[in-house]
């Protein structure tokens, strides 16, 4: 079986004990040889600070690759350009960039009066600076606001066309759903990486009730063999196993690439990566 290349997404830490959690957790991943980390980007541009603090701090700090989230909620397209160059100049030139959801119970998204109007025109003018390698958000089940399937794949397709260099996806239980995506996706041209995001579920009822929010389909099985496993207190072990065989099913399929959203905790991760055959990589100078 090929071994993956992963890269891992973080969140920033709002407080002390965050920022602890948030360094065991790159300590733990970082000899898995990311392609990179990313630092989310609160909903509503809540964390703007946060994110820029811990991206500029773990580029310093972990000798890690790190891409920087950036969304076009609540700020100007100067604010958000302005984010931008920052990074650029704390040495970070990737950058995921998003649309982006308004804080939570604040409804749709609604551009700010000089702000940028949706993605595309972020990743325009992300692209136009000429700094940045730019990866984008895609949606195996489709997003929530799309028209359709082929809505979705078209507006993914402006995306990439945009100036965006490989797409990152979000979660998804069954690897037949990313294959279905993938295929319509080279259908429509679209020739860029797109990258499965995986979720290693840490608390069913929260990837339950995130999924939901995010229109990502839940196999009635899924349900099912989690209803049994939190009933035997066995929730953990199926949680890795699930991950491992949507991992290992990806693979099978072609996949590369795996993106995994660890929510700041390195454990299922770690063991999922293993069994896949991501295992760490000896650092010499610790060696000798
Ligand atoms: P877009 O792809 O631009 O739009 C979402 C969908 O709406 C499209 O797929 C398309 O079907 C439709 N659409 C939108 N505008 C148009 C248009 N003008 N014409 C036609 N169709 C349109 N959120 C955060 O707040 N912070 C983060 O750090 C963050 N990180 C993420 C990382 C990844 C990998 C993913 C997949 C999502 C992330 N999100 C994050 C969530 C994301 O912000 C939401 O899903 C948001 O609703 C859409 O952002 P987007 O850039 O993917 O939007």
């Amino acid at each position: 079986m090929t071994v993956p290349a992963v890269s891992f997404e973080f969140f920033p830490p709002q407080n002390l004990e965050g920022s602890f959690r948030l360094w065991d957790t790159v300590q733990s991943l970082a000899p898995l040889d990311p392609r990179f980390v990313s630092v989310t980007y609160g909903a509503g541009g809540t964390t703007r600070d946060l994110t820029r603090d811990a991206v500029a701090t773990l580029h310093k700090s972990s000798g890690l690759n790190v891409a920087a989230h950036l969304t076009c909620v609540n700020a100007t397209r100067a604010e958000t350009l302005a984010i931008a160059d920052g990074f650029a100049e704390a040495g970070v030139s990737d950058i995921v960039a998003l649309r982006g959801d308004p804080p939570k119970g604040s409804g749709a998204f609604v551009p700010h009066e000089d702000g940028f109007a949706n993605s595309v025109e972020l990743i325009e003018a992300l692209a136009g600076t000429g700094k940045f390698n730019i990866r984008v958000g895609a949606y195996p089940d489709k997003h929530p606001e799309a028209a359709d399937f082929k809505a979705d794949i078209d507006w993914l397709k402006a995306k990439i066309d945009a100036g965006a260099n490989e797409a990152l996806t979000q979660f998804f239980f069954e690897a037949d759903t990313f294959f279905r995506f993938r295929d319509a996706c080279v259908a429509a041209g679209i020739d860029a990486p797109i990258t499965p995001g995986i979720l290693p579920i840490e608390n069913w009822k929260g990837a339950r009730n995130f999924a939901r929010r995010c229109g990502a389909t839940i196999p009635a099985w899924v349900e099912d063999a989690f209803d049994k496993a939190l009933r035997d207190g066995r929730e953990d072990l199926l949680a890795t196993a699930l991950c491992t065989e949507l991992c290992s099913n990806l693979i099978d399929g072609g996949v590369d690439k795996l993106h995994f959203y660890t929510l700041n905790r390195p454990e299922l991760t770690r063991d999922v990566c293993h069994a896949l055959g991501v295992t760490p990589k000896v650092q010499l100078q610790n060696v000798a």
